[in-house]
């Protein structure tokens, strides 16, 4: 049989997911002989042997290679045969640009989770136990191709026992890069009142005993309590100054998720998966959950242990603990020791930190599940940075939104969206805007040569975009939105988009957010919007929903006086009324997130808000009849078409006069808009012949409204496209920017 020699070149996401091994195992057992190494381009592989079994390692590189590996293109290279004897996995070939994928922070695996939790054994009960199958990846790589030398695991040497295992072809730990134990590995510190005791122990009495630990975790540090424990919940709100947003929690087992909230499949699914996501979840009735823990909400969000310290913590403590962002409010999580001793010494009693550094900062992720499909709601650690496909003529980058942000980076064959990065209104969130941009552009080896930025002359985004002195690309915010979904779903031709968030730039200077659009990559153009009221206040509106309320009674004719708006503050009330008159300070918006927050003041649900969307959050976890009938509505002009809701909003008023549950008139209030949008998408399908509508914006996290405009839809035999792999709001912006500037720089 004929002997060849072939270099093959494997790219995706190959590298810190335990491929060499495999690949070195495959060629022993085929009687191949030669060499795997990594290299910036991906895994390079040097074989000899027969042609057949070649033939059989590539097959077998792409149907059986390791579970976290995801395989992209394969390049095979004929060579001169060296009548080489014997495989080795060779030292890495650090030479050229990076372009392999970058692997994610996984679970511990079942075999790892066996050896944590056994009698004994070198890594009974130690807290960075891992293989080549799970463990910490992208949190400490500080460069690649990724060797133990380039992650923070450089700074430990391996002891002669796991010398041992790193070098044993058989074993699990073969080139396992971060692997460790008890002699060789990091340890834990306690920081916080003096005991005798262990590290993790002296941390679980303090949970116990209600107080409140800043604890080391994958991508940051995070701030933990008993969720049983309505004071030591409260406490945390007031040192955290976080007064409404829901609280995370991590529980053991599934179990214990299932004592306090609803179950299915798909999200017993979700909260397996070794991503380990944040998954939101429908609250039991009988809950034992502090109500501190999400307040006014039905819905809670649970995690099961991302790491081998997060399971011996939580498996000892037995019951859901609160495991929140280090940060204050809208800071970036916290990174290293020192940032976090110095930030989070006012919130936390105590500290259970490592001697291992972190390289680079992840949030948890969020994920809810909806129709049996899992919808990324927040994409960090271990979803972010896998790739998507996306041609784009040249490098580029996509500065991202100003809230929610992450950034984007596309090579030219993929585009890479940054881990969720925050509110860039805050100057230390706009530090670690920076840093990561600096060390993706390292570590993935691209060089932009230009920048997506949105329209807004005036956002911080658009200036940090304006301060990188590349080209620029401006793209509507809510046409951005739109692109995402386009960039997802692989789709290039025009769509009908409905894009409903909180506010976006709009071409003629005023805050859209109801919008209709008829778009693909390059160009969108608006074809309906929701019918313009005045935002009164500008940004305060969004924090202070009873300042909408009045924007949408003076829009029908009503006056202030008959509803109680802000209780004892009637003088107040009637100065922004005279000032909407007036038109002071009063842009006009078409927002379906203020729509929201009007009609939740409305019904007296939230008229002072403490962060944004959480009125519309309480209108929907009130508004549980999804078969509801939808309240009168018109649809006027052409071009952009006006979508009127004044005739149901008069019902919705006088509903609430007669007393009616806010639960019906919530309900009716959700088919009033779905209906709306079914009804315009369906014109603009016959006027232009086009089939598909995609769903976005950050008022599609909200489940009641998605699903039921996504089966109006249907009937009437539309496709319809929501984001699934990336969020619906602003956290998809950035991919949205990079596709709209590759469509646009390809024309
Ligand atoms: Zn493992
Ligand atoms: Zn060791
Ligand atoms: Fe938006």
């Amino acid at each position: 049989m004929s002997q060849v020699r072939r270099i093959l070149w494997v790219h995706g996401t190959v590298q810190g997911v335990g491929f060499r091994p495999f690949v070195y195992r495959q060629a022993v057992a085929l009687g191949l002989s030669g060499l795997v190494q990594n290299h910036p381009q991906g895994v390079r592989i040097e074989i000899e042997g027969a042609e057949a079994a070649v033939a059989e390692l590539v097959r077998s590189l792409r149907q059986e290679g390791p579970p976290l590996a995801v395989i992209g293109r394969i390049e095979e290279v004929p060579t001169e045969l060296q009548g080489s004897t014997g495989f080795c996995i060779a030292p890495s070939d650090s030479a050229g640009p990076c372009a392999t994928h970058l692997p994610v922070d996984t679970a511990p695996c079942a075999e790892c989770l066996r050896e944590l939790f056994a009698r004994s054994g070198r890594r009974a009960g130690y807290a960075f136990i891992n293989c080549t199958r799970c463990g910490p990846r992208l949190s400490i790589v500080r460069a690649l191709p990724y060797d133990r030398a380039s992650t923070t695991m450089a700074d430990f040497a391996l002891c002669p026992d796991c010398l041992r295992e790193y070098h044993d072809p058989a074993d699990r730990r073969y080139h396992a890069e971060p692997s460790a134990c008890r002699v060789c590995g990091p340890r834990l510190i306690w920081d916080g009142p003096p005991s005798s005791q262990s590290p993790l122990l002296a941390c679980l009495s303090a949970l116990r005993s209600g107080q409140i630990v800043a604890i080391k975790g994958v991508g940051g540090f995070q701030l933990a309590c008993d969720a049983s424990d309505g004071a030591a919940v409260q406490r945390l709100r007031e040192r955290k100054r976080r007064a409404a947003k829901p609280f995370a929690l991590l529980a053991p087992n599934l179990d214990v998720i299932a004592a306090q909230a609803e179950l299915s499949e798909p999200e017993r699914a979700s909260l397996l998966s070794p991503r380990r996501p944040i998954v939101l979840l429908r609250r039991r009735a009988d809950s034992t959950l502090a109500p501190q823990v999400a307040p006014a909400l039905h819905e809670v969000g649970f995690m099961l242990p991302a790491s081998p310290l997060h399971y011996l913590l939580a498996t000892a403590f037995g019951r859901p603990l609160v495991m929140t962002s280090g940060n204050l409010s809208e800071e970036p999580i916290a990174r290293d020791d020192r940032e976090a001793r110095c930030r989070l010494q006012s919130v936390a009693d105590a500290f259970l930190t490592h001697d291992r550094e972190i390289a680079f900062r992840l949030d948890d992720s969020v994920v809810r599940s909806e129709g049996g499909a899992e919808h990324v709601l927040r994409r960090a650690r271990g979803y972010a940075p896998t790739p998507i496909p996306l041609r784009a003529p040249r490098p580029l980058l996509a500065v991202g939104a100003d809230l929610k942000n992450t950034l984007c980076l596309a090579d030219g064959e993929s585009a890479v969206v940054s881990p969720h990065i925050g509110d860039l209104h805050d100057p230390k969130t706009r530090a670690a805007w920076r840093e990561t941009l600096s060390s993706l552009t390292a570590l993935l080896g691209v060089a932009p040569t230009a920048v997506a930025c949105d329209l807004h002359p005036d956002y911080i985004s658009t200036r940090l975009a304006e301060s990188l002195g590349l080209p620029l690309v401006r793209v509507q915010h809510h046409h951005a939105h739109l692109a995402a979904c386009l960039a997802e779903s692989g789709l290039s031709e025009p769509v009908i988009g409905v894009v409903f968030d909180g506010a976006g730039h709009g071409e003629d200077g005023a805050s859209w957010g109801g919008e209709v659009l008829i778009a693909d990559r390059a160009h969108a153009r608006r074809a309906a919007h929701l019918r313009y009221v005045p935002l009164p206040g500008g940004d305060a509106a969004a924090r202070e929903p009873w300042r909408m309320a009045l924007a949408y009674l003076l829009d029908l004719g009503e006056t202030s006086e008959r509803f109680c708006l802000w209780p004892g503050r009637q003088p107040a009330v009637e100065l922004l009324a005279l000032a909407i008159r007036r038109g002071v300070n009063s842009p006009l918006t078409s927002s379906v997130g203020r729509l929201f927050d009007a009609v939740a003041a409305l019904t007296g649900l939230c008229r002072m808000g403490q962060f944004e969307g959480q009125a519309a959050m309480m209108l929907e976890a009130q508004s549980t009849d999804p078969c509801a009938a939808p309240y009168a509505y018109c649809i006027t002009g052409r071009a952009p078409a006006e979508i009127d809701l004044r005739p149901g909003l008069r019902d919705l008023l006088r509903d609430l006069a007669a007393g009616r549950p806010v639960a019906e008139v919530g309900s009716r209030f959700h088919a009033t808009l779905a209906a709306a949008v079914a009804e315009v998408v369906g014109l603009l399908s016959r006027e232009h012949g086009l089939r598909t509508a995609v769903l976005t914006g950050g008022c599609f996290q909200n489940a009641l409204l998605g699903a039921r405009c996504q089966r109006l839809l249907e009937q009437r035999g539309l496709r319809v496209l929501r984001p699934v792999s990336f969020p619906p709001g602003d956290g998809g912006i950035s991919l949205g920017q990079i596709a709209v500037a590759a469509a646009r720089l390809t024309e």
